[in-house]
């Protein structure tokens, strides 16, 4: 007798693509359903609850029905969800995002990161004139065609260190698109310096995430980032940032943590409030292609269901209860859960190790913290250690992120840390050789 989930997945297989419309969330034998979610624990239709340390990719900061939020929310949703009309609730939203964050002058609502990223790059082209964008090998920027160039599955694709090959991720992306995106390793100011310096006239922006998952979820060095600052100012070109993780790290995203400040910010995830949600935001002048009161407008720009009021309604209720307070608080229960399952791998003695900053982090099957994406990547051996890492913290009661990552939410607390850090320690004696 198949149980529901099992029914459910038959059933999906014949209206979705492998049965998902996230390629994500795909796992064998099935994909798990929800059923319910409160504060950092979910129930799937099986009835098994667990606890959530995936937060919907890091897009959940208070966890889920977070009570303020979902008593915002339904009072929008008698007042109606959309309108071909402004609302107060995106003035107001906009307001206490500028506030927050000293390089925001302006900022314009969209409804996803994969948005917030592609409007950011057509924003720094229409401001330069120029069509090349440059980003970090590897780095994940959602899935428009040129902030997805440079991940593969297959090494022997990515070209020499010195001059990283643009790959392409989906069959049939447009040669010019691959032409016109400049792959510049992490965190090698040198050899960064030197690709960029190849196609001086024509980089639009430098696309920097300055915590990348999918390159080790390791920070930027200030060399790095100081460097390609100064790099755009020398040459008529706009360092523009994706934080629509790193957002959650600080008071005012990662950016905080930094010298030196960007010209555009994307963001998504968790100014959402659990509702899709992106932005862009950054220096007046440069918003200002966006402006529909100039002469001419350089980047026509609209969204059918941008700065919708439910959205706008969730995003400034989660932000506003997520004060400095609460972020340090999230922030060191973050470096508390690092500490401890760094302990844990000593303890065993498995050649593992854990990277992150702020309220992520990510545990890696290498002894040693990856430097850059090369170094980050994943074989198939440790591929399916981590597989077997997750069902078994998952037949634990522990979610996590695929890449066997983790973001926190602040309706966690010790306990939950100790339950992750006890299923990781017996997984990790599971997979000592
Ligand atoms: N940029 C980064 C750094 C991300 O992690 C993601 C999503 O995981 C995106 C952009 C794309 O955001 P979305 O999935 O909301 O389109």
């Amino acid at each position: 007798m198949m149980n529901k989930s099992e029914q459910l997945f038959a059933q999906a297989l014949k209206v979705l693509p492998g049965g998902v419309s996230r390629n994500t969330i795909f796992r064998k034998p099935h994909p798990f359903y929800a059923e319910q979610g409160e504060g950092c624990y979910v129930t799937d239709i099986e009835g098994v609850t667990r606890i959530d340390f995936a937060n919907n990719m890091a897009s959940l900061i208070h966890g889920h029905a977070y009570p303020a939020i979902v008593e915002a929310v339904s009072a929008q949703l008698h007042k109606g969800s959309c309108f071909t009309m402004a609302t107060e609730s995106e003035v107001q939203y906009a307001q206490l995002l500028c506030d927050r964050v000293p390089s925001f002058d302006k900022i314009r609502f969209v409804n996803s990161g994969t948005e917030a990223v592609m409007a950011m790059l057509k924003a720094s082209r229409a401001y330069t004139g120029k069509a090349k964008i440059a980003k970090v090998e590897g780095a994940y920027h959602g899935a428009y065609d040129y902030a997805e160039v440079s991940q593969t599955a297959n090494p022997s694709n990515w070209g020499d260190v010195d001059k990283p090959t643009s790959i392409p991720v989906a069959v049939g992306t447009p040669e010019k698109a691959l032409e016109d995106v400049v792959v510049i390793p992490f965190n090698d100011t040198e050899r960064a310096i030197n690709i960029l310096n190849q196609h001086k006239d024509d980089i639009a922006c430098i696309l920097v995430d300055l915590l990348p998952h999918r390159v080790g979820l390791i920070p930027a060095s200030n060399d790095f980032l100081n460097a390609l600052h100064q790099w755009t100012r020398d040459n008529q070109s706009l360092l523009v940032f994706d934080e629509v993780i790193t957002f959650r790290t600080n008071y005012s995203g990662a950016q905080q943590n930094y010298d030196v400040e960007p010209d555009l910010t994307a963001m998504g995830k968790i100014i959402g409030g659990g509702f899709p949600a992106g932005a862009l935001a950054g220096r007046d002048e440069v918003m200002k292609v966006l402006d529909p009161t100039e002469a001419k407008v350089l980047l026509p720009h609209s969204g059918t269901f941008s700065a919708n009021p439910v959205t706008m309604t969730a995003g400034y209720t989660a932000l506003k209860m997520f004060d400095q307070a609460a972020i340090e608080k999230l922030n060191s229960l973050a470096d508390y859960a690092k500490e401890e399952i760094t302990k844990a791998i000593a303890d065993v003695g498995i050649g593992a190790c854990v990277t992150g900053a702020g309220s992520m982090f990510r545990v890696h099957l290498k002894p040693e913290p990856p430097r850059n994406y090369r170094e980050a990547y994943v074989d198939k051996k440790e591929s399916a250690l981590i597989t077997k890492l997750l069902d078994h913290l998952f037949d634990n009661g522990i979610i996590m992120i695929n890449t066997c990552s983790a973001t926190l939410s602040t309706a966690m607390t010790t306990k939950e840390i100790d339950c992750l850090v006890a299923a990781l320690k017996d997984g990790f004696e599971m997979l000592k050789p």
